[in-house]
């Protein structure tokens, strides 16, 4: 038997079959079906799912046939990928392509053979869903439609799969640049914060040095320095706030959110004290999460409620726990300036301020910090917002008990919890 030609797409053919992550693994009941009842309908002792490999066709289903594969150069299946039209051999000990192919002179003693290419959603042949018997004969148009419609089933199957291999891939890529970016960020703050300190510490020295001997737009000029290199101090540990937030060890424990929110209050008591602010703490429960985190948050939530505060008014401001359809949605809610609604979802990116420096101080790192330990959390966090009236910032919490229990095994076994 002359093996079959190479499509002209075969390395297109070969990647997009790859793409689809299936060869070599164990049968489906989803491909299964379809051979079987391929199989019933056209009235044959064998069906198969074949897919054409590099130098075999292996079969993803096989109803009525014990092999696993067999070699691409005997394999009808590389015929039929060839051509746009299903491939119908009534008796293969007549027709030029198979009279001396060794399935055909040897067991499985192939005669009859009829083959629907399985194509992609862009036009690749991967293999077929094929049809099989040991006497010569024909299908009936109906069994022809039948096995057509089984085909573009598997076809489907395939689809999907070389799609969720594709998004996992793009997971995995994103992951490992997140990971990248992390890492970056670490080391690039981490080695700033040195010469930072040292700038810090000279202007200081200097300061001493020549007190009173400077004139006074050097001396203005000096607290410029000053003031720049504290601002970028600023910036360099919120980056590595921010940085941490993503890398740190989770230490998951059953926590009384409470006890987070008292931390945080207490860690900001003199601005709440010095701002007039009023706090309401409603009742939390016990939830499952990492305490440092979640203090973090909402010392970055209530600082933020206190910062943006209303002018003409104090800040009043709510720690917020409510149960939806048996889960827990919690917040901070405050009467401050508010958010613009185009921008609700910006705010947590790095970086992302609605306002300039001579407004109000800040890096723009707070809420994507928030954000890191809710996601962290495998949660969800979200700006509901009036401008002029307030904001409302709330935020689930993904992690149960199960969960808590496996990532602590993890922790055992590893440095750090993915
Ligand atoms: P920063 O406060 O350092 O600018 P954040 O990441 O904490 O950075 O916040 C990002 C932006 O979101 C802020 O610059 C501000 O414009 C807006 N924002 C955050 N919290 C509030 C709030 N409670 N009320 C109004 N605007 C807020």
């Amino acid at each position: 038997m002359p093996a079959a030609a190479l499509p002209p797409d075969e390395a297109a053919r070969m990647t997009a079959l790859l793409q689809c992550r299936i060869l070599d693994t164990p049968p489906e009941r989803s491909f299964d079906d379809l051979t079987q009842l391929a199989a019933r309908l056209c009235e044959t002792p064998i069906s198969l799912v074949s897919l054409v490999d590099d130098d075999r066709q292996w079969f993803k289903s096989a109803c009525g046939l014990e092999a696993p594969q067999t070699p691409r150069e005997s394999a009808f299946c590389a015929h039929a990928i060839l051509g746009d039209t299903p491939l119908i051999v009534p008796d293969a000990t007549r027709d030029p392509r198979t009279v001396d192919n060794g399935l055909v002179t040897g067991p499985p003693h192939i005669r009859f053979y009829a083959g629907v290419p399985l194509r992609t959603a862009d036009g690749h042949a991967l293999g077929t869903l094929c049809v099989i018997d040991t006497t010569p004969r024909e299908l009936t148009t109906r069994q022809l439609e039948d096995l057509t419609a089984l085909a573009h089933q598997a076809s489907s199957q395939l689809e999907l799969r070389r799609k969720a291999g594709r998004l996992t891939q793009i997971n995995a890529e994103l992951s490992q640049l997140n990971r990248e970016l992390d890492e970056f960020t670490h080391i690039a703050s981490h080695d700033l914060q040195e010469p930072l300190r040292k700038l810090m510490s000279f202007s200081a020295l200097l300061r001493q040095d020549i007190d009173g001997d400077l004139p006074p737009r050097a001396t203005q000029d000096l607290d410029f320095i000053v003031d720049a290199a504290g601002r970028m101090q600023k910036l360099v540990n919120d980056l590595l706030a921010l940085s941490r937030s993503g890398r740190s060890a989770l230490q998951v424990n059953p926590l009384e959110l409470g006890d987070c929110v008292q931390d945080a209050l207490a860690a900001l008591s003199e601005r709440v004290r010095s701002s007039g602010a009023r706090i309401h703490v409603e009742p939390l429960p016990t939830v499952f999460g990492d305490r440092t985190l979640l203090t973090q948050l909402y010392q970055n939530l209530v600082g933020n409620a206190l910062k943006y505060a209303h002018p003409d008014r104090p800040a009043e401001i709510r720690i917020t726990a409510e149960q939806r359809s048996g889960a827990w949605i919690f917040g901070v809610r405050d009467n401050g300036i508010g958010i613009p609604a185009e921008y609700t979802d910006q705010v947590f990116a790095p970086f992302k301020r609605l306002h300039g420096r001579s407004e109000y101080d800040g890096t723009g790192i707070g809420l994507a910090i928030c954000r890191k330990a809710i996601e962290r959390h495998e949660g969800r966090i979200w700006v509901e917002s009036e401008p002029g009236t307030g904001s409302h910032f709330r935020f689930t919490l993904g992690l149960h008990r199960d969960h808590s229990e496996c990532l602590r095994n993890s922790l055992q076994s590893q440095p750090s919890c993915p």
